[in-house]
């Protein structure tokens, strides 16, 4: 079968390999689940793994499969996995677990290891190709109605895990009803963290460098929220008028911006940090004055990466509210689909240079005469 693959570490070494096909009974226990690759989005991390910045093959390869964030419909499962049939529309988690105890324990997102391994990234192949297999474990169901939008779950992951542990963290305060939030960069990830949000109730301020008109501010107000360029009101001055936010998030991957967010902070607010910054960039910032606010405000800062299924399953179902409350708007982010594996250089040509691309992704196969006919007579 063809895949998309790179040589990790040389710079835009991306082809179209071929593959053999996986065979479910590499999962142990009866537990493989066979995946027919749908749809893949691609994002910042696969633009620098392309760039060889980033990412290893798996042990004993030269290649990597590229590919996180997959959708797909399971073809065949193993005789120990209940939880899941063929016809069902599937998302797998990514990363997979090494051995600190917060793997042992089922929480790989939280790994203290320094080796961890993530399809697509890291050390393990991903779903830029025809089909995969993997442990039931790592693959949640996506509702039928929700399969058009479905490549977006694993993004939404990202800041499913944010929201979750801050409002985890937030429990020291024994009452914490956030009001106000913020919201940095209205990419993907923004646009997703500005959704999230508003679900939740609050009222969201997201900050982004584009000026209006600007379809990615047109969907923050979409969903009731507040869009402003900081080429017009700089973070300092939309806090003033519409902070200080309870609540933070950071997405911009422009890492001076950490340090304007922790300045925009309510007392008693949280901070998330979702920016994977490779480079080496410095700022002076007022460190006395950030450092004293933080203190005498009782302020938390959080950083957070990767997810684990408990938030995959969050973002089903805040997905599923999501085209109940404002329908049509998830499948608003899907703007550039290029069609076929073998157009892979498109697929990356688009990621690095499309103007106003909010998600490429790739429709490996086509999916739109699929009657559900799966379904019917597999209850025996
Ligand atoms: C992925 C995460 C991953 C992170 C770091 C992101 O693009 O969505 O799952 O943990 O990169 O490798
Ligand atoms: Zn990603």
């Amino acid at each position: 079968m063809k895949a998309i693959a790179v040589f990790p570490r040389k710079p835009d070494s991306i082809h179209l390999a071929e593959f053999p096909r996986p065979s479910l009974d590499a999962v142990p226990d009866g537990r493989g689940v066979l995946v027919k690759v749908l749809r893949v989005g691609v994002d910042g991390t696969d633009k620098e793994i392309n760039a060889g910045e980033y990412g290893a093959a798996p042990d004993g390869d030269d290649v990597l499969i590229l590919g996180h964030e997959g959708f797909g419909r399971v073809e065949a499962v193993g005789p120990n996995v209940a939880e899941l049939q063929p016809g069902d529309y599937v998302v797998a988690t990514v990363r997979r677990p090494g051995s600190s105890l917060y793997d042992l324990i089922g929480t790989n997102d939280m790994t203290t290891d320094d080796t961890y391994f993530e399809r697509g990234i890291n050390l393990r192949h991903g779903f830029l190709t025809e089909y995969y297999v993997d442990d039931a474990d790592y693959i949640v169901k996506v509702p039928r109605g929700l399969r058009e939008v479905g490549v977006l779950l694993e993004p939404m992951t990202v800041v499913e895990k944010g929201i979750t542990q801050a409002y985890e963290i937030q429990r020291r305060l024994r009452v914490w009803r956030p009001r106000r939030a913020a919201v940095m960069g209205a990419g993907t990830i923004g646009l997703l963290a500005t959704l999230a949000l508003r679900l939740r109730g609050l009222d969201v301020t997201a900050f982004g460098l584009t000026r209006k008109p600007y379809v990615n501010a047109e969907l923050v107000e979409a969903v009731g929220g507040r869009y402003h360029s900081t080429a017009d009101v700089p973070i300092l001055d939309g806090a003033r008028k519409h902070g200080p936010f309870d609540v933070i998030f950071e997405a911009t991957g422009h890492s001076p911006v950490v340090f304007e967010s922790m300045q925009a902070l309510a007392k008693n607010g949280v901070l998330i940090l979702s920016s994977v910054t490779g480079g080496d960039r410095r700022v002076e910032v007022p460190a006395d004055r950030i450092n004293l606010d933080f203190v005498l405000g009782n302020k938390v800062m959080v950083g957070t990466v990767n997810a684990n299924r408990e938030y995959f399953e969050i973002g089903v179902r805040d997905m599923a509210q999501a085209e109940a409350e404002y329908p049509g708007w998830l499948g608003r982010l899907l703007t550039h689909p290029v069609k076929t594996l073998e157009n892979y250089r498109e697929l990356f040509d688009t990621l690095t240079t499309a103007r106003g691309a909010i998600k490429v992704f790739c429709e490996v196969a086509d999916f739109t005469d699929d009657t559900g006919r799966w379904r019917s007579g597999s209850a025996t």
